[in-house]
Order: structure tokens, then sequence, then C-alpha cells
């Protein structure tokens, strides 16, 4: 079979692939999306900063008008039930300026109005199969899929998901681990407004985190230990809707839960590089960790805002090594920091880690006294390094923070 000519390959249609390979096609890169048909998905996101930007820049924000919820408030309440009990903190999006921190929207309308857009985008086409093959050579890679045919292309982007099959392929290893946790996702219908504000309850097997969805409907995190998330999973709905509406201590009033109640076992996952030679790794294939702080998919999209950008400056071959190189760069810091910091807050809740609660509680207590710190939160939890913006020029040149 012969082989056909394109500039970029994204291999893996999740929700980071699919938002790549538009940037890319977007910026006029000749680009073939290589992806199966993915499963109907129920759980929501909130996107957040940048990443509602990045999916601006072609047009899906204003695409999901009426879909997606604005996030105005986000408040921690420590209910591990402790000594150690932290005060609750509110991070109100007005104290830094913004309307709302972000947006939170069903995954299946995200992904819809991905599709939508795809269509009308001459840059790109999608194949809907599996790729099978990858190898890098100095001009190009080739990427063969299983219905046969073969790709030659500048750049692959492997956006294929926790266990990348390209990284694989490419030799790039990757720590992996897991926790003792379950996520059960579903959304529900509430009595009360939720009033755009999002709450995360701290437990302690894990968070158990409300976002508001359009109307009096919001999408729930529930961090469990594996076992017992099995059994609220079997519930009958309306007993499972009361074990929620109890689980949040009434702020919503009455709860109806939503078929279909989703389960997630924890993990993460660390790689020992996110390039190799004519390959960029993006989203899950290159960094995961639990669904806490609405972190995951925000680090993939920026992921892919930050690939195309630099391919962006290497026009004439979008594949070269310097190219990711300094595609690599720029996104370790980022990516260390919430694998990090994400571990850190999930690991502080579990049972017998008297330390880290005692830091986890002098943290969240000093954050809701000082309002520096509280904005350094936000600023940072937006965007990295944004943090720092609201401090001095001169203090962030001595901590290293001011690149500009
Ligand atoms: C319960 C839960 C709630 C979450 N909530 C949030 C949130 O609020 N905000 C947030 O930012 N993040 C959130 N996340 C994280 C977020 O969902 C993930 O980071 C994101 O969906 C990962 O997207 P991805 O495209 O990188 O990977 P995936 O969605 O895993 O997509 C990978 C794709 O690659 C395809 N693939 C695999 N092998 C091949 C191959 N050989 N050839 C071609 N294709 C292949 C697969 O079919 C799949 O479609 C949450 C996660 C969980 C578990």
């Amino acid at each position: 079979m012969s082989i056909e000519r394109r500039e970029i390959a994204v291999v893996g249609g999740g929700l980071a692939g699919t938002a790549t390979a538009l940037g890319f096609a977007a910026k006029g890169f000749d680009t073939v999306l290589i992806a199966p048909e993915t499963a109907a998905d129920a759980r929501s996101s909130a996107l957040l900063g940048r990443s509602v930007a990045f999916l601006s820049e072609f047009g899906i924000m204003e695409a999901l008008a009426g879909k997606a919820a604005p996030l105005s408030v986000m408040r921690l309440v420590d209910d591990t039930g402790g000594l150690l009990r932290a005060p609750t903190v509110e991070f109100h999006a007005s104290e830094i300026g913004l309307s709302a921190f972000g947006y939170n929207v069903l995954n299946r309308d995200l992904g819809d109005a991905l599709q939508e857009r795809m269509a009308s985008e001459t840059n790109l086409e999608r194949c809907n199969a599996k790729a099978v093959g990858f190898e890098p050579g100095e001009a190009n890679a080739i990427v063969t899929l299983d219905d046969g045919s073969r790709y030659a292309v500048d750049l692959v982007v492997a956006a294929d998901g926790r266990r990348s099959p390209i990284r694989e392929a490419a030799g790039i290893s990757v720590r992996q681990w897991h926790y003792p946790q379950t996520a059960i996702v579903f959304n529900f219908e509430h009595a009360v407004d939720h009033r755009s504000v999002s709450t995360e309850f701290h437990t302690r097997s894990g968070p158990v985190t409300q976002v508001p969805l359009p109307g009096r409907r919001s999408s729930l995190v529930w961090v469990e230990d594996p076992k017992l998330a099995e059994l609220y999973a079997d519930l009958r709905l309306e007993k499972l809707s009361e074990t929620v509406a109890d689980k949040l201590h009434w702020i919503l009033g009455r709860v109806t839960v939503e078929e279909p109640i989703q389960r997630f076992p924890l993990g993460g996952a660390v790689v020992d590089r996110l390039t190799g030679d004519r390959l960029a790794l993006v989203g899950e294939a290159g960094h995961a960790f639990p669904p806490i702080g609405a972190q995951g998919l925000n680090l993939g999209l920026r992921d892919g805002e930050a690939i195309v950008r630099f391919a962006l400056e290497s026009r004439d071959d979008p594949g070269r090594r310097v190219t990711l190189l300094r595609y690599e760069a720029a996104r370790k810091a980022d990516i260390r920091s919430r694998t990090l910091g994400v571990d850190l807050l999930n690991r502080s809740l579990l049972a017998g880690m008297l330390p880290m609660q005692l830091a986890r509680s002098a943290g969240l207590a000093a954050m809701s006294r000082v309002p520096f710190l509280r904005q350094f939160a936000m600023r940072e939890g937006l965007s990295p390094g944004a943090g720092l913006m609201g401090v001095p020029r001169s203090v962030r040149k001595w901590i290293g923070g001011d690149h500009a």
C-alpha cells in the first residue's frame, strides 16, 4: 500500500488529542487524526484558564454556549472529622478580577463540539483506525494503522492515553502507581441552586467534589475506598440519592442521581521523557494523576496548545529535535508541579499520615486568613507561573520566577 504524506499525525481521539489535532489544523498544518471510535463518557470537565483560551481559538467555547456552567466560587471543606480539622476556604474568582475561574461542561458535549468543528476543517482528516506501528526516521516518521494504511509525517503527537502504545513503541519508560481509591462519578439534579459554587469535601477516603452544570444540576466525583465504592455504585438510585444528599451535608437539598454511575480506579504515572525522535507526548500519554482540582485535561490541553505553538515556530519542519526539546523544557515544570501537588493533597487525606494532615490543615488555615496566599493559589491553579504575577518583579527575579 502507498504511503500518504502529512505534516502532523495525532494518535488518539480523546479530548486532548482531538483538540490538539484541531489546534494544528487551525494553524494551517496538514494533519491526520488517527482515532478509533471512543465509548460514551458521562463525566464532566472543568475547563480553566489557558484551556478556555486554547479552545476559543477554534470556536469551541462559543459552540458550548448554554452547555457550560461558570465556576465562580470554589469551596474546600474539611470533612475528615479529625482533631486537626482545617477551616473552610472559599476562593472567589472576583478576588482576582475574574467573573469565573472557568466552565464545567459534559465531556460528551465537549466531544460533540470538537467533532462538529472537525467536520468543517479542511486541513484535518480523521482516520477511524488504530495506530499499530511507529517508526521514526531522519526525515520523517512512519505511522502504520490497523487497516494497513501508512502515513509519513514530520511529527507524531501521541495522545493515546495512559497506556500509550506509541510511547511504548518509542521506548519511553513510565513509572505507574495505584492509590487504594476508586472515583465514583455521576451527574445529579438538586433542589437548591448551586449559585456557580463548586464544593470539595475532603474526607478520610479522599475528596468528594460537586461541580456545577447548567440549571439545578451538578456532577459529582466521589473518591472512596474501592470496596465501598462498589457497594455505593450498586445501591438503588433513590437510596444513592439520599446517601449523596447526606454526603454533601444537604447544601443542595434533595438530590436525584442520574445514570450512568461510572467508576474509575485511581492511579498516577510519570514518564522519563515527554519527547522522542519526531514524537511528542500530549495528555495522559505524558502524565496521569487522580481527578482532584480539575487539573488532568487542563494539563493535556496546555500540552496541546504548547506543541502547536512550538511547531508553528519551526514551520518548515515541526518535528525538528530542537523544537521538541523546547516543548519538553516548557512543559516540565507544569507537569511536575501538578502531579506532585495532587499526589500530596490526596495522600494527606488518607489515614495514618499525621504530619501530612497537619501540613494540609496549616496550609488551608493560612489560605483562609491571608488574601495574598489565596490569590496566589487561585492564579497558579488557573495557569502555571501566573501566581507569581501578583508578586513584585524584584521578588519574582529573586526566586527565579520572572522569565519576562
Ligand atoms: C473521574 C474523573 C474526572 C475528571 N475530571 C476532570 C476535570 O474536571 N478537569 C480536568 O481537567 N480533568 C479531569 N479529569 C482528567 C481527564 O478526564 C483526563 O485527563 C483526560 O480525559 C485525558 O484525555 P486524553 O485525551 O489525554 O486521554 P484519553 O481520554 O484516555 O484518550 C486516549 C485515546 O487514545 C485512543 N487510543 C489508544 N490507543 C490507540 C492507538 N493505538 N491508536 C489510536 N488511538 C488510540 C483511545 O481510544 C482514546 O480515545 C478527570 C478524570 C477522571 C477519571
